[in-house]
């Protein structure tokens, strides 16, 4: 058994949890402070953008070293710099200082396995033991500031712990999925040069024990610089361990020569603090490279901001942490504010898709921050699951990674959240560091399924091809006009580049590649990638609106569009559908389909076909990847593109056959 698991009784440590939750509170407590405060920030915010940054750094940031100049340079002409000269350590911000303010005592990390009475409770000052004591073992291992570390690791609380380890040695970490293949790891390992890798024995899913060392092993067949392998303990399965490569973490934690104390780097502002992988929805995942003053503060920031964590607070994000939504919501962000952060090793269904609600009763969870796809999965199983649980404890519920369509906010807006509940609608992305567009109060009302506003401190756009602003109502790509500091380090060195499906640096601003539209209210929608825009005669349709079109069909249990090319219209929309299980798949049905579609948004927006299908590929972190839709419908099997980041490929055979009958 790894060294955490069963430290303490699940319920005991759910009790332990709620009392561990300091209660004092410094912030607003009521919709109408809330609305104020955002006031204030979005007015401070229309002066001058340096001082609103330097403002918030002051409030939230712990320097050794406060800054010379607030930021450098601008889109423009690039070599843009946040907090120049500042010195400061990630993990001295999520830890230490929250031990001198007196959160010691206060739970931090709380970790529900998957097994119900795996859980641990982790309290600020034993995560500070645990991190610096595992910081001891990576410099004992020749880990040095700037190395990178590479981790692959499941949803467990050594995790955290090594993601804060490497931070306090200014060393840069480098998770890497679980779910990925060997071949997957080889590739991201050879491309940031890691000497050392974190892994652990197994994965445990849905009841078993998936091999991940293994996995390891095959991909640190061909990494030469590979020269420490550390594994976590997470499971009884048996694993080859490699001489002089290979140890176990809970040995080398438990060793003589590891100290309780470790002293922190000093780093520099624009010093990078981690480098993550894109998901891989529009082509092969991008490696992302985020800097330690801007992304910090940042995530704090917009923690605050978006979500108004209290200080008594329980936070769950349920992404896995290999994502950036994991980075800066389960770690970053709520660390670095003080507050307690939940993480659940398994998935949404097992051992019933009631699991989430349980864990959400068990720890009293105040705030959700979830995805559209796994609301998707869970309203199949409609409303007898979730009513088992006493969710009174939820006070907001998030939504990120997709656009959220309008039955999925429906259903977590009103079985979820009994219709009472506020949804944050997050927009963002991992170049952007952290949420950027967000409803932020109930009031004016949420839009079901706009993602509202941008944040205070934030300059969005929708603009035409050529970089002019489009007019409210019409959709265009969706642009950042000014620099933010949780901004990717790419874009600080603005390289400017050719690939247009986002991450471009134009004089305008940052091009997200995402399509959006600016409603007469001023609210933000997103409509999809802007590569993914079907345009059939002359009309610009985003995705987004005809699949939710299409699972407003009470048959419809998911959709995915993509335009394929015609003689005639330019391209025709193509539409792939997964029925409900209580629905038949026939002919009039398909008809039944399209001329709801044609009823909901109009004729142009008719299907020409429409191809059922059991399932649709999706990336690992649950997109669908549009791009693979799209080669199939335009019957260009050979030329799939890359698909490390598919969940399963083998659909795409399933699909392609599918494909044949029409
Ligand atoms: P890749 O860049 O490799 O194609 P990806 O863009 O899916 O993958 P991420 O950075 O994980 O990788 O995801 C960001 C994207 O997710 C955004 O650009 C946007 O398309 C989508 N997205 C995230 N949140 C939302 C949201 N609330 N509404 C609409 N779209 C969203
Ligand atoms: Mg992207």
């Amino acid at each position: 058994m790894n060294g955490y698991k069963n430290t303490q009784a699940g319920t005991k440590a759910a009790k332990s949890c709620r009392e561990q939750r300091k209660d004092s509170d410094n912030y607003p407590e009521n919709e109408n402070s809330r609305t104020n405060l955002l006031n204030r920030l979005y007015d401070e915010a229309a002066g001058d953008p340096r001082i609103f940054w330097e403002n918030r750094a002051t409030e939230l940031l712990s320097c050794s070293r406060r800054w010379d100049t607030v930021v450098e340079g601008d889109f423009a002409t690039g070599g843009l710099r946040w907090f120049s000269g500042a010195e400061l350590n990630a993990s001295v911000n999520c830890l230490d200082r929250h031990l001198q303010n007196g959160r010691g005592k206060k739970a931090a990390l709380i970790w529900q396995g998957e097994n119900e009475s795996d859980a641990t409770v982790f309290t600020y000052e034993m995560l500070h033991r645990e991190v610096c004591r595992f910081a001891n073992v990576l410099k004992k291992k020749g880990v040095a500031k700037g190395d990178c570390v590479s981790l692959y690791l499941p949803m467990v609380p050594e995790l955290v712990v090594a993601i804060l380890a490497c931070a306090r040695i200014g060393a840069i970490h480098n998770v890497v999925f679980s779910g990925f293949s060997s071949v997957s790891l080889q590739a991201r390992l050879h491309q940031c040069k890691s000497k050392i890798l974190i892994t652990a024995d197994a994965v445990n899913r849905a009841g078993r024990a998936l091999p991940l060392k293994a996995n390891a092993d095959e991909a640190l067949d061909d990494c030469p610089d590979i020269k420490s392998c550390v594994v976590v303990r997470c499971s009884k399965r048996e694993v080859q361990m490699v001489p002089d490569r290979d140890s176990w973490f809970h040995e080398e934690m438990a060793s003589p020569d590891i100290g309780d104390q470790c002293p922190a780097e000093e780093m520099a502002a624009d010093d990078t603090l981690f480098i993550l992988y894109t998901s891989g929805a529009t082509g092969r995942p991008k490696a992302v490279a985020h800097s330690t003053a801007g992304y910090l503060l940042y995530v704090m920031y917009t923690c605050k901001v978006v979500f108004d964590l209290k200080e008594d607070e329980l936070f769950w994000c349920t992404a896995d942490i290999a994502w950036i939504t994991g980075h800066s919501y389960s770690v970053y962000g709520v660390l670095g504010l003080g507050g307690t952060s939940l993480i659940y090793e398994g998935i949404p269904l097992y051992p019933d898709p009631g699991r989430y609600w349980s864990i959400v009763e068990k720890y009293k969870v105040n705030i959700i921050y979830t995805a559209p796809t796994v609301i998707r999965a869970l309203m199949k199983f409609g409303t007898a699951p979730v009513e088992k649980y006493d969710l009174s404890s939820l006070r907001l519920l998030g939504s990120v990674g997709e656009p959220i369509n309008a039955e999925a906010w429906r259903w977590y807006h009103d079985i979820i959240g009994k219709k009472k509940l506020r949804i944050a609608d997050t927009w963002w992305q991992t170049e952007t560091g952290g949420v950027m567009i967000s409803p932020l109060v109930a009031s004016p009302p949420e839009k079901a399924g706009a993602a509202a506003h941008p944040l205070p401190g934030i300059s969005a756009m929708v603009v035409d091809e050529l970089g002019q602003q489009v007019e409210r109502g019409r959709p265009g790509r969706l642009v950042i006009t000014s620099p933010w500091p949780g901004m990717f380090k790419e874009i600080l060195r603005a390289r400017k580049k050719t690939d247009r499906r986002g991450g471009a640096v134009t004089s305008t601003g940052y091009d997200t590649g995402d399509g959006a539209r600016k409603d007469q209210d001023g609210y933000y929608w997103i409509t999809g990638r802007v590569d993914d825009v079907i345009n059939v005669s002359g009309h610009r349709l985003g995705t987004v609106e005809i699949e939710s079109a299409l699972l407003t069909h009470k048959s419809v249990a998911e959709a995915a569009v993509v335009g394929i090319p015609h003689s005639l219209k330019g391209q025709a929309v193509y539409a792939y559908v997964i029925l409900k299980s209580s629905f038949e798949q026939s002919g009039e049905l398909l008809e039944e389909l399209r001329d709801h579609v044609r009823a909901m948004i109009g004729p142009v927006a008719t299907p020409d076909v429409i191809q059922y299908a059991e399932m649709l590929p999706k990336t690992r972190s649950g997109k669908i990847m549009r791009r693979v839709l799209k080669k199939i419908a335009a019957d260009e099997y050979e030329h799939i593109g890359d698909v490390t980041a598919l969940a399963d490929p083998s659909l795409i055979v399933d699909l392609v056959e599918g494909k044949k009958k029409h």
